[in-house]
């Protein structure tokens, strides 16, 4: 059977409890950081800065007149270790080649960057969109539109973000 052993009596124990030490010493921390630099943001309203090579949203890019970058090599289809890519191809009036279909599955993408870095064009970027979701399924199934879409909305950016790292590449 087990037995139960009371702890023996402490003056000391006794005494910093009566004399309420450690809410003084608690009170004393808190006061100290009330009064030191803040190191938090208040999210969303304020955001921490983010590298250009932040891997966010996926966006498919164009040329300034318009025309689209990808040409359908499928280096990025190749790569993407989710197999999240899915593209279909076909060649144009004038000879050149086009994708017709260029999907994303970000419910399986792990956001590892390999499609990014193999597009020869690049055409294919990871944003530094992070704030979006989806509510059911199917909603993170980004079509050729959706990207091309995101492309054009965030071109400056991207481009920008792009600009800042050329040095380190
Ligand atoms: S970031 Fe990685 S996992 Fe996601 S689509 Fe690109 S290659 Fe595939
Ligand atoms: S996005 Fe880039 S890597 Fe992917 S098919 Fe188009 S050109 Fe090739």
């Amino acid at each position: 059977m087990a037995s139960v052993t009371a702890s023996p009596f402490s003056l000391r124990d006794f005494l910093k409890s009566f004399m309420l030490v450690e809410l003084f010493k608690g009170m004393a921390l808190t006061g100290r950081y009330a009064l030191a630099r803040k190191v938090t943001i208040e999210y969303p309203e304020e955001k921490t800065p983010r590298s250009p090579r932040f891997r966010g949203l996926h966006a498919l890019r164009r040329y300034e007149n318009g025309e689209e970058r990808c040409i359908a090599c499928k280096l990025c289809e190749a790569i993407c270790p989710a197999v999240a890519i899915t593209i279909e191809s076909a060649e144009r009036d004038d000879g050149s080649r086009r994708t017709t279909r260029y999907d994303i599955d970000l419910t399986k993408c792990i956001f590892c960057g390999f499609c990014e870095e193999s597009c020869p064009v690049d055409s294919i970027v990871e944003t530094d969109i992070l704030e979006y979701h989806g509510e059911k399924r199917g909603d993170l199934y980004f079509t050729k539109e959706m990207l091309l879409a995101v492309g054009d909305k965030y071109e400056p950016e991207i481009a920008a973000a792009r600009a800042a790292d050329a040095p380190y590449r």
